[in-house]
C-alpha cells in the first residue's frame, strides 16, 4: 500500500482544508490515517467500525486486548458513546477538555468490543490540536487512535517517526509538525465511585485532585506489575517505549550520578555508549555520546524531546544508554513512568 503524506500547517488555508477533507474521506471509507495531536501522533480509524479497529491493531502489531482511545471534537459526541456521564467527568471535561486527558466511561452499545479490547468501558479524549479537531469534525465520526508507532517502539512525536514505523502499512499521514507535549495523555477512570489515575501524563495528579477531590492511583503505578497485581489499563502491562540498547537510569546526588555514569561509560566503546542529560550537565561527560534532552528547570522541554531522543538511540546503534533521573520536576511522575519502562526497570542508585 502507498502511504500518502499530507503536510498541513493552517486550518484556515483552503489547500490545507482540502487535504484534511481527503483524509476524512479515507476514514469514512474504513481506512487508516495518522494525524498529529498535542500529545503524540495518533493512528486513526472509524471507532464505530470493528473492521477499522482490527486494521489498527494489525498495522501497529498491537495485541488486540489492548483497547483504543476514542477521539471526539465536541462534547455532543460523548453522550452516544457512553452509558452515563458522571458529575466528576463533567467537571474534568470543563477544566481539561479539549486537552491531554483521557477518561474511561461505561460504554454504550454503539461502541464495538473490538475498539475496547473486549472491555465494557470505553476511553474517550477530546484533543486540543487544531488539525486533529478539524480532521475529526470533517470525518463526522469518533476516531479510535492509539499512538501511531509500531507496538513496543517509542510513541511518535513527528510525522517522520510515523513514516519510519508505518510507511506502506496505512493509507495516509497528516504532517502537522512536531507535537507540543510529547507524552501520551493522562488516563483517569471515572466509571467507578472513586476516580482512579491509570496513566500519568501532562495533566498531573494535583490538577486532577483539584477538580475531582480524592483520586486513587492504580496500585501498579507505585508497586509495579506482578502476578497478583494487574494494571487496569491493559496497555500499561506491555514493555514500551524501549530502544534496542541496554538502558539504565542513574539516580542520586547529581555529582555522584555524573561520576558513576562517566565510570560506567569508560567500560564501553565511546561510539556505542550514550548519556541522556540536560543543558546544565551536558559538558560534564567524557568517553561517550552526549544527548541533551532539555532543561531541568523546565521539564516540559524534557517531556517534549523524550521519545525523539529514545528513537535516536537506535538511529546511532547505541548499545549502552545511561540516563539521569528526572523525577523531581512538575512532570516527573509522567516522564519517569515512561523512562522506567524504557529501561526495563533498571535503576542504579548512587
Ligand atoms: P495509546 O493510545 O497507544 O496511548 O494506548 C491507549 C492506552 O489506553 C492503553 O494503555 C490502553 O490500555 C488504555 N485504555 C484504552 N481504553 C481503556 C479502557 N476502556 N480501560 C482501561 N484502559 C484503557
Ligand atoms: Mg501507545
Amino acid at each position: 500500500m502507498d502511504t500518502k503524506l499530507f503536510v498541513v500547517n493552517d486550518i484556515n488555508d483552503e489547500g490545507d482544508i482540502k487535504k484534511i477533507e481527503e483524509c476524512a474521506g479515507i476514514i469514512k471509507n474504513g481506512g487508516l490515517v495518522a494525524f498529529p495531536t498535542e500529545t503524540v501522533y495518533g493512528l486513526g480509524g472509524n471507532a464505530l467500525d470493528d473492521k477499522a479497529s482490527m486494521k489498527i491493531y494489525s498495522a501497529k502489531g498491537r495485541p488486540s486486548d489492548n483497547p483504543l482511545i476514542v477521539h471526539i471534537a465536541d462534547m455532543s459526541e460523548l453522550e452516544p458513546l457512553v452509558k452515563e456521564i458522571p458529575d466528576i467527568a463533567k467537571k474534568l471535561a470543563k477544566l481539561y477538555w479539549p486537552g491531554p486527558l483521557t477518561m474511561i466511561f461505561k460504554k454504550s452499545d454503539l461502541v464495538p468490543y473490538k475498539t475496547t479490547g473486549g472491555l465494557d468501558t470505553v476511553a474517550v479524549r477530546m484533543p486540543s490540536h487544531k488539525v486533529a479537531r478539524e480532521f475529526i469534525r470533517k470525518s463526522g465520526l469518533p476516531i479510535a487512535a492509539p499512538s501511531a508507532n509500531v507496538s513496543g517502539r517509542p510513541s511518535p512525536t513527528t510525522a517522520k517517526h510515523v513514516m519510519d514505523d508505518l510507511d506502506g502499512r496505512i493509507d495516509a499521514v497528516i504532517d502537522g509538525g512536531q507535537v507540543d507535549i510529547g507524552l501520551e495523555s493522562t488516563i483517569i477512570d471515572v466509571s467507578s465511585d472513586v476516580p482512579m489515575l491509570l496513566r500519568p501524563g501532562f495533566i498531573t495528579m494535583e490538577m486532577l485532585e483539584e477538580a475531582a477531590g480524592d483520586v486513587e492511583r492504580d496500585p501498579t503505578l507505585t508497586k509495579g506489575v506482578s502476578k497478583g497485581l494487574k494494571p487496569k489499563a491493559p496497555g500499561m502491562m506491555y514493555r514500551h517505549y524501549a530502544p534496542k540498547g541496554d538502558m539504565a537510569i542513574v539516580e542520586g546526588a547529581m555529582e555522584d550520578v555524573i561520576a558513576r555514569i562517566n565510570h560506567l561509560a569508560g567500560e564501553h566503546n565511546a561510539s556505542e555508549t550514550a548519556v541522556i542529560t540536560t543543558t546544565d550537565n551536558k559538558d560534564k561527560y567524557t568517553g561517550c555520546r552526549v544527548f541533551c534532552i532539555g532543561d531541568r528547570n523546565d521539564d516540559e522541554t524534557i517531556a517534549k524531546e523524550l521519545y525523539a531522543v529514545l528513537r535516536e538511540m537506535d538511529d546511532y546503534s547505541i548499545k549502552y544508554i545511561y540516563v539521569e533521573s528526572f523525577k523531581n520536576g512538575k512532570h516527573g511522575e509522567a516522564i519517569m513512568n515512561r523512562l522506567v519502562k524504557a529501561a526495563g526497570h533498571k535503576i542504579i542508585h548512587v
